[in-house]
């Protein structure tokens, strides 16, 4: 099922004393691709939870209209939408078993869609084996682990088939371990199941790990939308540059002089078909090899050696951060520890210009 956004807004009243109205969904107009796993990623407070929520119609718009395939479903309250939804808190009843938290939205269907006992065990046996909790069907939720719940959580809002699946950070809870193994879960479960999902999160390697597509999102307005890698390679602002990759771009201040662009005075790479200007410059921390006679002079700081990977961390006049990240393959490693320089030419591909008052990226030709 696919899901449409149409210009949907959503503003709140203010909490504070500037008496300001807060816009935490401005202007949304996007489509959401049947079967995908689309996630929604941005920092606290930049309005995912509250876009999930009026997807799930938790929350009511502003203005703007919400489609499931061709329907609209603007003005349909929760129930009637056919969503399932997963939390950050998991939500169990703790009362009841993991078979009976499964089958708890099926136990209020009413008339033709009634079900019998039977029909909702054998139902919840289906996606418990789904997502491989089936035998921990007899025990309570606190005899489980924090992922085993949300699994169970998963269970139970896939139980009644949603047209579209929304979880909301459904693994910050967990321990870093039982992150990763969840959220492997997670993408094969939606894609047995091929039901349309949103994932809300903070952490962009969950969502670049997981995504068909990422929302980029920031104080209630979209950056960008594409696919996990193309983001990453082809980001539309620094804001975006700087919010995807681990260790994060390096960013210095530079210029654009004749045709070349400088770190400092330190002409690093051509840059024809670029104005002069002032330009932020973004460095992918694997866009640097090491060259002792490389145009860009570091001071070196340390060198990290981490199995395949070496981190050499420097400084330099024009870097806007406290420290300069660069991941070299160990096995080309040939820095002197002991050195008070380091030197590197760039690859230009990992390279990033941004105009120096709107952050927006300057395309590069060639
Ligand atoms: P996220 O999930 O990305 O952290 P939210 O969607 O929860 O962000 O919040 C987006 C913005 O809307 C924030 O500025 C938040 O303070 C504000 N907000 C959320 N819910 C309400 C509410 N019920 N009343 C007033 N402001 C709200
Ligand atoms: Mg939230």
């Amino acid at each position: 099922m696919k899901v449409v956004l149409k210009h949907l807004y959503k503003r709140f009243p203010s909490r504070n004393k500037d008496g300001k109205e807060v816009i935490a969904v401005n202007d949304f107009d996007f489509e959401i691709p049947d079967g995908k796993l689309i996630g929604l990623l941005g920092p606290s407070g930049c309005g995912k939870s509250t876009t999930l929520n009026l997807i799930s119609g938790l929350e009511k718009a502003s203005d703007g209209r919400i489609f499931f395939g061709e329907d609209d479903v603007t003005d349909l309250p929760p129930e009637r939408r056919g969503v399932g939804l997963v939390f950050q808190n998991y939500a169990l009843y703790p009362h009841l078993t993991v078979r009976n938290n499964i089958i708890f939205p099926l136990q209020n269907l009413k008339g033709k869609d009634k079900m019998t006992k039977e029909a909702m065990y054998a139902k919840a046996d289906e996606v418990a084996k789904l997502v491989q909790i089936e035998s921990y069907m007899d025990r309570k939720p606190s005899e489980l682990s924090g992922g085993q719940q949300q699994r169970v959580a998963i269970a139970r809002a896939l139980v009644k088939v949603p047209k579209v699946l929304l979880l909301d950070e459904p693994l910050s809870n967990l321990d870093a371990r039982l992150r990763l193994q969840t959220r492997e879960e997670i993408r094969r479960i939606q894609r047995n199941t091929g039901v349309t999902t949103i994932f809300v999160t903070h952490d962009q390697e969950e969502a670049m790990s997981i995504s068909d597509l990422i929302v980029v999102m920031k104080d209630g307005t979209i950056q960008q939308i594409d696919k996990p890698q193309n983001v990453y390679d082809n980001p539309v602002n620094l804001f975006v540059a700087k919010f995807l990759g681990t260790p994060p771009i390096n960013v210095f201040e530079g210029e654009v002089k004749g045709g070349r662009l400088f770190i400092g005075d330190q002409d690093v790479l051509a840059m024809k078909n670029v104005d002069d200007r002032k330009v932020w410059v973004g460095v992918r921390p694997e866009g640097f090899i090491l060259d002792e006679n490389g145009p860009l002079v570091c001071d070196l700081t340390a060198v990290e050696i981490m199995g395949r990977d070496t981190s050499v961390v420097s400084t330099h006049p024009a870097f806007t951060g406290v420290q300069i990240r660069s991941i070299i393959d160990t096995a080309e490693n040939k820095v002197d520890q002991d050195a008070e320089k380091v030197r590197f030419s760039l690859k230009p591909y990992k390279v990033h210009i941004f105009d120096h008052e709107t952050e927006e990226r300057i395309l590069v030709e060639g």
